[in-house]
């Protein structure tokens, strides 16, 4: 038996198939072939089909954020039928080598090449050949870099995983998650909670060649995953399974309750979704409605710009579910972890103080806006809130009440139906926080994201496991933000939530109802524990 010790994001325990995602070793390997006219034929269908992908892409792009934005998808189709590329990786493959392999090592010469030039314009376009060629290798190889689906319940062990690669797996056969880096508030861990799946971060060095296809069980308690476990261990985490599959049964009897102490405050409990599918089991787990949709995971799960008519829809269904309970739908946070390659977003040194969520979106304000359409639009079929990230000035809560109402104007000419939804801000930066009283006269509401008012504050990358301490940590000055935020906001009258992976910390569910949050938003599968401290409060 060998254990892994990592950090617990999600309670549970999982016993299953160990299934191993290995990204590193999707290195192209120097193959020949028999036959390298059959070689050419597969090279040049390849060439077709990335071709009329980046066609497609093209034309999505273009209605989405007009034509120079578009263009790159040109550019990219250009490339691949410019004998500069496609002479190179004929030679490879006049040499005998595959075709994977013959565009692998075209692009590496091309790179060395362009890496020797000093013109910027020739520069910018080695980013575009490392993305065509992969784009080729991908059609070539006719995978993914990993499988989305499953085909028995696995548990799922990788190095680690971005959002975007996340969300494309099929999640009804993963039974838990264990990554060797990760931490406790990336967005990784956050859609592992959505899940509701035992999962592990920051296990160590994994022998992903070893472990692979053995039995494995996570304890999602103490944060260890077993390889290959001894009969009594085995004994031991079944029992431990099924004694919190019956607390978690005990927890259903709350449902139907009201969110009271004993003493008779009261307190809003809401969930996180990313989808429409997890807000159904957010309405299962007696949800008072949506206080955080991530948008964004919409888009990840696209791979091309969504149009209006496909983010309304969207927008509409999840709307709908919820009946006349709250959806607060936040813009799209897209940037730093949360990345999808036709977004083309330029390399950054410091992704997380970057280009990211709002910022992101008043620099491509056609993107915005598209997003914005949608969500009014769909806001006429119910009780809605649009809320929006990462704001740190005045001026950005200025711009986007002015976009908005270019849209609404828009949509009035048009005669285009549309509600009147609730406008609010995440409260995520010490800035933010600390002008929260003049932010609070401009929106409706607040919401404190405090996974990233944690990372801003403390200067602690959230993505970085060797700074777990800071993360899930209540460190004074975030809490005096959090009062401060709390205290501005009903000077002026206006609510604030809480809907960062603290509000879910029942440790701290008496601190939030003493400071006098109005309501928590949470992952569906803490609602009803969130609920039970509540009533245990005297
Ligand atoms: C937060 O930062 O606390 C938050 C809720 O937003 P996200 O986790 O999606 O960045
Ligand atoms: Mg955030």
């Amino acid at each position: 038996m060998t254990i892994y010790n990592g950090k617990s994001i999600q309670k549970g325990i999982a016993i299953g198939d160990i299934f191993c995602i290995n990204k590193k070793n999707s290195v192209i390997k120097a193959e020949l072939v028999k036959d390298s006219q059959a070689e050419k034929e597969r090279l040049n269908q390849a060439l077709e089909v990335a071709q009329k992908q980046l066609s497609d892409l093209y034309q999505d792009a273009v209605s989405v954020v007009g034509k120079e934005k578009a263009a790159v998808f040109e550019i990219h189709r250009m490339l691949l039928e410019d004998p500069g590329f496609t002479d190179g990786i004929n030679q490879w493959l006049a040499k005998g080598f595959k075709a994977e392999y013959a565009v692998y090592q075209a692009k590496e010469q091309l790179l060395i090449t362009f890496g020797n030039l000093e013109d910027d314009y020739i520069r910018e376009r080695e980013a575009d050949i490392a993305d065509v060629s992969q784009r080729l290798i991908s059609v070539l190889i006719g995978t993914k870099e990993m499988p989305h689906e499953f085909k028995e319940p696995v548990i799922l062990v990788a190095e680690d995983l971005l959002p975007g690669e996340f969300i494309k797996l099929n999640k009804s056969k993963i039974l838990a998650l264990v990554t060797a880096k990760g931490s406790v508030t990336s967005h990784t861990a956050v859609l592992a909670k959505a899940m509701n799946i035992p999962a592990i971060v920051d296990a160590g060095s994994l022998q992903f060649a070893e472990i692979h296809g053995e039995s494995g069980i996570v304890d999602g308690f103490t944060g260890e995953f077993l390889v290959d476990a001894d009969s009594r261990t085995l004994a031991e985490k079944l029992e431990k399974q099924s004694s919190w599959q019956n607390s978690q049964q005990e927890l259903l009897e709350l449902i139907g309750l009201k969110n009271v102490t004993a003493d008779g405050r009261t307190i809003e409990i809401l969930a996180n979704v990313g989808s429409v599918e997890e807000a159904e089991e957010a309405l299962l787990q007696d949800a008072g409605g949506i206080g955080l949709y991530r948008s964004e995971f919409f888009y990840l799960s696209c791979s091309r710009y969504p149009t209006e008519e496909e983010l309304f829809e969207n927008y509409k269904a999840l709307i709908r579910k919820l009946g006349d309970k709250k959806v607060i739908i936040r813009t799209l946070d897209i940037g730093s972890d949360k990345k999808a390659d036709y977004f083309q977003m330029e390399a950054e040194e410091n992704p997380a103080l970057g280009n990211r969520a709002i910022r992101m979106c008043l620099h491509r304000p056609d993107l915005f806006k598209t997003q914005l359409r949608a969500i009014f639009r769909a806001s006429a079929e119910g009780n809605v809130g649009v809320m929006f990230p990462l704001i740190t000035t005045l001026e950005e809560v200025v711009q986007i009440k002015s976009l908005m109402e270019e849209v609404k104007t828009e949509l009035q000419a048009e005669n285009i139906r549309m509600g009147n939804p609730q406008t609010g801000i995440m409260i995520e930066t010490p800035a933010a926080a600390l002008i929260s009283d003049e932010l609070a006269e401009e929106v409706d509401f607040f919401s404190i994201g405090t996974n990233d008012l944690a990372q801003y504050t403390l200067a602690a990358d959230r993505q970085n496991p060797q700074l777990g301490n800071l993360h899930d940590s209540c460190h004074p000055a975030v809490m005096k933000l959090i009062q401060m935020t709390v205290h501005n906001a009903h000077e002026k009258g206006i609510t604030v939530g809480l809907c960062g992976e603290l509000a879910a910390d029942t440790l701290f569910t008496e601190t939030w109802l003493n400071m006098g949050i109005d309501e928590l938003s949470v992952a569906p599968s803490h609602i009803l524990s969130v609920r039970k401290a509540v009533l245990e409060i005297k």
